[in-house]
């Protein structure tokens, strides 16, 4: 089953290992992982301690690699994650009468290929990219990327969700690539451009970045409701606050946020305005104003602190 060993495949796991990339046996001349599942864990070796998947068995260390590999003829198999690559995956049509969706037809688009050429265009980038290059079985081409730090991406798929495009996937955190030098079915995964992987460019690092989730468990009618049992002169603070920070232009959308958080952390010290609601009132403001969330929250807690310091600027 996992056939003679083979030292050219035993070179490619320790070639991809050599760059950094953590590397784990595929099946012989194909592409699922050839380590055992959690169904059928023996609660050994690496998984005396629970059994581990191939994202975390996955090595650089040559020892390791050597030994798996003169067991048996393996595919490499690269996980991405580990390693911090973004491999962009463009594919071939799977048939004859596989077409582009609407959003990529009549446009001469006929391969993933061409997808992410348009795409590039749209996003006025030069559409291509010396960086590290592998031709796969099938006439597919993966671009492999170093991932942007802090940002922690998941693979896509064609148009769905945060995908790229259609026949455009990309493989990043729970995901792997076949290595140069695999056979898959037969045919060879060949290197095309053996220069070091370039860092994700901005642009697809943006359109890869899963969107905020939308301000929804918030509920604006109990802030209200919340504001409304406040002494008057603290409700006025809040809603005129909010009302400076909801109609704010972008550009001074963040600085206003601050400002007005400061305002209220002064209330907030003095006791008269609970911070909850000081916070709940200004996150409603500044979604309405067209912050995302994350940053919004970042600024509140700045803001309310710098307010209960007592060096906030005047409001
Ligand atoms: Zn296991």
């Amino acid at each position: 089953m996992t056939g003679r060993p083979s030292p050219d495949l035993l070179r490619a796991a320790l070639a991809a290992a050599a760059r950094g990339w953590h590397v784990f046996p595929l099946a012989p001349n194909a592409k699922p992982p050839a380590l055992h599942g959690e169904e059928d864990c023996p609660r050994t070796g690496p998984c005396t301690a629970g059994h581990l998947g191939w994202e975390r068995r996955a090595t650089t260390d040559p020892d390791v690699i050597r030994r798996a590999w003169t067991h048996g003829r393996y595919n490499v198999g690269i996980a991405c994650g580990p390693s911090s690559l973004v491999v962009v995956d463009l594919d071939p049509p799977k048939h004859p009468g596989d077409l582009p969706p609407k959003r990529w037809a009549g446009r001469g688009i006929t391969d993933g290929h061409d997808t992410f050429a348009a795409l590039c265009e749209e996003h006025d980038a030069y559409g291509h990219y010396d960086t590290y290059t592998v031709r796969t079985g099938r006439g597919g081409t993966h671009l492999y990327f170093t991932a942007p730090p802090g940002l922690l991406l998941r693979n896509t798929c064609g148009d769905k969700g945060q995908g790229l495009g259609w026949r455009v996937d990309t493989r990043a955190h729970g995901g792997y690539v076949v290595a140069a030098g695999s056979t898959v079915a037969g045919r060879p995964y060949n290197l095309a451009l053996g220069v070091p992987p370039m860092p994700l460019p901005a642009w697809l690092a943006t359109l890869l970045t899963p969107k905020a989730p939308p301000v929804a468990q918030l509920d604006t009618a109990a802030v209200r409701a919340r504001i409304g049992r406040l002494q008057a002169y603290v409700r006025a603070a809040v809603r005129g606050e909010s009302e400076k920070v909801a109609t704010a232009g972008e550009g001074t959308r963040n600085h206003t946020l601050f400002a007005s958080s400061a305002a209220l952390g002064r209330l907030v010290a003095a006791g008269t305005l609970p911070e909850q609601d000081a916070a709940d009132a200004l996150l409603d403001a500044g979604s309405k104003a067209g912050l995302g969330e994350a940053e919004c929250r970042r600024t509140i807690a700045k803001g309310l602190a710098r307010g209960a310091s007592g060096v906030g600027r005047a409001a």
